[in-house]
């Protein structure tokens, strides 16, 4: 039996190291691909000695190949009447278990590897949320930022008149991400509407309730989040009041991961945007932060100037050299690195949970499970996003729309779930209390099984 067992181990991980030595051979410039790959690659190997069937109809071979990737033109005209030019992405990465789902991210790094990293985490997180959707991403290298809102509108039609013909209720659901809130996607969804001749609202996510959105689907992130780090807390007997929370980042996910976190009772000091952080002893005071970000458009540096005793400070890496006992990146990938993660062990922290996608490097993530730091990874804990996106394709497929309350409820026992699956995954599989591992492994098997199920393509 031992020798069996043993067997099975060396052949799983020769299956995972040879699938991880082709992905790296094939995609050689895309780190964070890789980066993201590997993570979940390396988890996969205890599995794999337990059910030798996946290697044999080669699952994971499959699975890290985009089912495609549609990169495009998006030519579009500033208010000085230039032509301006931007490459758009859709990555339809896997659509076993529901119709290709993930965001629509507009910033000026976006290229095929950050498109693809996100995608392929997006269908381990979307299987997670027990809804039936499959996973992808896309966005364009465009800066929305000091665009005006004629320029957004613009942009937004122009890269829709190309994307339309690749989406669908049935098909492919996009929504937000970075650079793309409410207002762009009403444009986006506008521009859809034109062109398809029909209403089919299912079609994207994150319109505002008013056309079709959901009630609680700005909030969901960021409270997905505090549901999530809850259950974590709970496990150790543990609560968010009166904990230090640090909260990176001060767009959509940061601004209700605050709300809620503060609502439970826990003093949030500091937030950031891409430019610097403030430190506010006496608690954030969120109200602010929001007529900042959210109103005004302004930079988080603006926060001093009304709390004269909270500190700026340039640059975001030292955000993560406030003592806290709670820490919560959401603002972006590869934000928190080992050096950061060392420090954040040494002023005590004791639980990290990410808001953003990947914002811990491997490194990072080692250095806090190493530490018995409770860490809680981004495509569990950041996964109420997506969940109430599925939640609003229903409510346009029936036609109805739910209270805040209701879909909250239905949020919580979501976000509750996911933590209930990872953990016991993890333990199920010698590795309690490691959630990167069980979240890895709980997603992939819904849609290996999945897999299987429908024959190889
Ligand atoms: P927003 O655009 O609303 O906010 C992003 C925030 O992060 C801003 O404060 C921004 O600052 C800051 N930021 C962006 N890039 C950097 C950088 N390179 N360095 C430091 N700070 C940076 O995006 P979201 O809040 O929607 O997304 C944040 C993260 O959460 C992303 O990783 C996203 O993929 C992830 N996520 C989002 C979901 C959602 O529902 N929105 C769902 C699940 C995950 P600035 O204003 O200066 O640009």
């Amino acid at each position: 039996m031992t020798t069996a067992l043993s067997s099975n181990e060396a052949r799983a991980k020769e299956y995972v190291d040879g699938i991880f030595a082709q992905l790296k051979e094939k995609n050689a410039h895309q780190p964070e691909f890789l980066q993201a790959a590997e993570e979940i690659l390396l988890s996969l190997a205890p599995l794999f000695a337990q059910h030798p069937e996946y290697i044999e109809h080669n699952i994971l071979g499959r699975i890290v190949e985009p089912d495609r990737i549609i990169s495009f033109r998006v030519a579009w005209q500033d208010d000085q009447n230039q032509v301006q030019v931007n490459r758009g992405y859709r990555v339809q990465f896997n659509n076993v278990i529901g119709p290709y789902k993930g965001g629509l991210r507009f910033h000026p790094t976006v290229n095929e590897s950050i498109m693809k990293f996100l995608a392929f985490e997006q269908i381990f997180k979307n299987a997670l949320t027990g809804q039936p959707i499959g996973g992808g991403k896309g966005g364009s290298d465009f800066n929305p930022k000091g665009k005006s809102d004629a320029e957004i509108m613009r942009f937004c039609q122009a890269f829709m008149s190309e994307l339309y013909r690749h989406i669908g209720p049935d098909v492919d659901v996009p929504a937000g991400d970075i650079g793309v809130g409410a207002r762009e996607v009403g444009y986006m969804w506008g521009q859809y509407k034109r062109l398809r001749g029909a209403y089919e609202a299912g079609v994207l996510t994150g319109k505002k309730p008013g056309y079709g959105g959901s009630l609680a689907r700005k909030e969901a992130t960021g409270y997905g989040l505090v549901y999530f780090v809850e259950e974590m807390l709970h496990e150790k007997n543990e609560k968010f009041l009166d904990k230090t929370v640090v909260v990176s980042g001060s767009g959509n996910v940061a601004i209700y991961a605050i709300e809620k976190a503060q609502h439970y009772g826990a003093k949030v000091v500091a937030c950031s945007d891409s430019s610097g952080y403030i430190y506010d002893s006496q608690g954030i005071d969120l109200a602010l932060v929001k007529e900042i970000k959210e109103e005004k458009g302004e930079r988080i540096k603006t926060y001093v100037e009304s709390r004269p005793h909270a500190e700026y400070h340039e640059g975001c890496t030292n955000i993560w050299t406030i003592p806290c006992d709670i820490a919560l990146p959401c603002a972006t990938q590869n934000e928190i690195n080992a050096e950061s993660a060392t420090i954040l062990v040494q002023n005590g922290a004791k639980f990290v949970a990410e808001g953003a996608n990947m914002p811990s490097d491997l490194e990072a993530i080692n250095i806090f499970l190493e530490n018995d730091v409770y860490f809680g990874p981004a495509k569990a804990a950041n996964a109420g996003g997506v969940a109430v996106s599925a939640l609003e394709m229903a409510q346009n497929s029936s036609r109805t729309a739910w209270s805040f309350q209701e879909v909250d409820e239905k949020l919580h026992q979501i976000m509750k779930d996911i933590y209930k699956q990872s953990k016991d995954a993890a333990e199920k599989y010698g590795v309690a209390g490691n959630l990167v591992v069980g979240s890895n492994i709980a997603g992939f098997v819904k849609v290996a099984d999945g897999m299987v199920a429908e024959g190889v393509y």
